[in-house]
């Protein structure tokens, strides 16, 4: 079926942007296929920049041309779209401004499309005085009801996941563990009868307690849980006030979820045939929102504060996803650059991911081995698809922080061997928990320190509490067998602590043999080199490891004396320090001198500036973040090693961050200006959230 119309353009601008993004959304309704002809020309109504093309001016006469089933009741459409002047106002202004915002860049990528808000505001709670026995009985069955119709629809969602986001049922567990979590459950039913209030008062009582708690320990970790529990607890308010939250079924379009904040069922919900975007207030980067978001790989920005409140339904956004930025209503001119950004990005990506499983060989021909850092089990499986060869750092806190209670034996032993299976041949560097002591959840008795970076965490902790240390070591002993396990202990300051352990792990070792037990008895036993004091006596340390990963992420906070996690010092942590670089020079020339592999698992790794850097310095391993290890391989496999080294001759005596930063991108720009040149991608400073 074909329809053709001429249709006059009688808008003050003209078919400029904004227009013709009206155009393309309506496009993206139909099958049919529109065709806009002006002149000798003639353009795809699908295409912004096509439309543009045309240089429509107000009084221009177009004959619009649609192809396909629909044509008609697109065509009429289409044509109260041209009458109705794009939805210009009488002065020739579009009533939204370009604005522009900035959050915390999640997932990458640019794409060009419709806000489309999804309400997740906070359910509206009213205190309510119960007044009789039989009152409290109702409201302690509603309260039941309401979290076991929470457990249901938590279910539903994981038995509904796509096999995009499926790796990451575990976090869905998690919120099915919180619904039971005796802080939320047995302390809400408590405050019902003993408080005599309503049970949605009551549950948020509990969830301000829990606020409370968390809020003492600034810990990424925790931040998360405190995610997991906000949204858990909304699900249930929800139940108790009988409203259905806003669902994504409805949408039939393309368009960019604008709202403010998204929990990982939101996430299950998302079908990327249609939501080809993400924007939301809240959220860090390491929200499970977030972690969960990356797997859809569509641009995702976070922590926007006010997206919802800027945006309006049916805006014209641009999201890029690498720097984080979002444009509200933009202007032609920037469509027009941005879709050029993102050709050329979606062309880099391409690219990048045609290597993803190539070996990372200099052009020179040396090996470079790309490991990678995770915290769940289900990154193992994006990290290998990613191409990473091996993990280079398997954090394994996370089983600790889920539960009130210290994870038993099969629990930790059930992740460790499952980890092992699913990336061997290729090696795991578990590392030993890494945990500060008022981290611990465990009795929510926090003992505050003042100064829990410096306070009792870490090794220090696992030295101090044997027995928690044991069971995780006897787990991950046992777990050695099912794969190719290296052995890891955090936050070595002095060999006597190093001893120490290892002696502890021999102990662990006799004790599985007198049960019969099998492990892998040549498991290398290694540290993660995080501290000063550890470089500077990295020579002796060698004699008694059997390898060495620099930890640069805490290197750089203890070395500069910079909180790692205070944005005020922020601009003062500097991986380019000198007296950085002299360390990790320090630490790569005890390793070789004693014939050990030294390695590299700070953020820094994910950095091309840093990488180059790093090479320069002798090192030849890393393990970095998942969604860095594609571009980094293709860097690796674009260089002349030989020519960085030598260009990079010197480095060491340049006695400035900033001297040192402009030296290497000086030189990267001459020597891989397809990368260095390359503005689609934003230079994130390493290490900063
Ligand atoms: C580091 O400190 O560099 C590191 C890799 O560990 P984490 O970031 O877990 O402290
Ligand atoms: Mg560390």
């Amino acid at each position: 079926m074909e329809e053709i119309r001429s249709l006059k353009v009688i808008n003050e601008l003209g078919m400029h942007a904004r227009a013709a993004g009206h155009i393309v959304g309506l496009a993206g309704k139909y099958k049919a296929k529109l065709f806009l002809r002006k002149d000798a020309r003639e353009a795809d109504g699908s295409s912004i920049l096509s439309i543009l093309s045309l240089a429509c001016p107000k009084g221009s006469e177009i004959e619009a041309r649609i192809v396909g089933k629909d044509a008609k009741e697109f065509m009429d459409e289409l044509e109260g779209l041209f009458k109705n002047k794009f939805g210009e106002t009488a002065g020739g202004h579009y009533r939204p401004r370009k604005k522009i915002m900035k959050g915390f860049p999640v997932s990458p990528g640019i794409i060009i499309g419709k806000a489309h808000h999804l309400d997740r505001f906070k359910t509206q709670i009213f205190h309510r005085k119960l007044l009789n026995r039989k009152e409290v009985d109702g409201e302690i069955d509603r309260f039941k009801q309401a979290v076991d119709m929470a457990k249901e629809q938590i279910q539903k969602f994981k038995s509904s996941m796509s096999e995009q986001v499926e790796g990451y049922a575990f976090l869905l567990d998690t919120h099915s563990m919180i619904l039971e979590d005796s802080l939320l459950f047995d302390s809400t039913l408590k405050r019902i009868r003993k408080e005599k209030i309503n049970a949605g008062w009551a549950l948020e009582k509990s969830v301000n307690k829990i606020h409370q708690l968390f809020r003492q320990i600034e810990d990424d970790y925790i931040g998360r849980r405190m995610d997991d529990v906000d949204s858990v607890s909304e699900r249930v308010l929800q139940n108790l006030a009988g409203v259905q939250p806003d669902s994504m079924e409805g949408i039939k379009e393309e368009v960019i979820i604008v709202a403010h904040s998204l929990s990982p069922c939101d996430i299950v919900e998302i079908n990327v045939s249609n939501v080809t975007g993400i924007l939301t207030d809240v959220g860090s980067r390491t929200s499970h929102m977030a972690i969960m978001s990356e797997a859809l790989e569509i641009p995702v920005v976070v922590g926007l504060e006010s997206a919802t409140d800027m945006i309006l339904d049916g805006d014209l956004l641009i999201v890029d996803g690498n720097a984080g930025e979002v444009i509200v209503n933009p202007d032609p001119d920037t469509i027009i650059s941005y879709e050029d950004r993102k050709k050329r990005y979606n062309r880099y990506k391409s690219a990048i991911d045609r290597v993803r499983h190539l070996p990372a060989e200099t052009v020179d021909g040396y090996k470079i081995r790309i490991q990678a850092n995770i915290e769940f089990l289900a990154e193992a499986k994006v990290a290998i698809e990613n191409g990473a060869e091996g993990i280079g750092l398997y954090r394994t806190e996370y089983l600790y922080m889920i539960k009130r209670d210290f994870p038993d034996e099969e629990t930790l032993f059930d992740d460790y061997s499952q980890i092992a299976r699913m990336v061997a041949p290729n090696p795991v560097t578990i590392r030993t928990l890494d945990i500060a002591s008022d981290k611990m959840v465990s009795d929510m008795q926090t003992s505050r320190e003042d100064n829990p970076a410096l306070g009792l965490r870490s090794i220090r902790f696992c030295l101090n509490e044997r027995k928690v240390f044991k069971t995780q070591l006897r787990a991950i002993l046992r777990a050695s067998v099912y794969g190719n396990f290296r052995l890891m202990f955090p936050m070595i300051s002095g060999l006597g602590q190093f001893l120490e352990a290892k002696r502890i792990l021999k102990g662990v070792m006799r004790s599985l043999d007198r049960d019969g037990v099998e492990y892998d008895r040549e498991i290398p036993i290694g540290i993660l080199i995080e501290i000063p004091s550890a470089t500077s006596i990295a020579d002796i340390l060698a004699k008694h490891a059997d390898f060495f990963s620099i930890g640069t992420n805490d290197l750089i906070q203890y070395a500069l004396a910079i909180d790692r996690d205070n944005e005020h010092v922020a601009h003062l942590y500097e991986p380019f320090h000198p007296a950085v670089l002299r360390m990790i020079h320090q630490v790569v020339k005890a390793g070789n001198e004693e014939g050990i592999e030294v390695s590299l698992c700070g953020e820094i790794a994910g950095d091309p500036l840093s990488i180059l850097t790093l090479l320069s310095l002798g090192l030849r391993e890393f393990s970095l973040n998942v969604g860095s290890i594609p571009l980094i391989k293709k860097m690796i496999r674009m260089i002349p090693l030989g020519k960085v080294a030598d260009g990079l001759t010197g480095i060491l005596e340049l006695p400035t961050s900033k001297k040192v930063e402009d030296f290497v991108l000086r030189r990267a720009k001459s020597l891989l200006p397809d990368v260095f040149e390359e503005d689609v991608f934003t230079y994130r400073p390493p290490g900063t959230a």
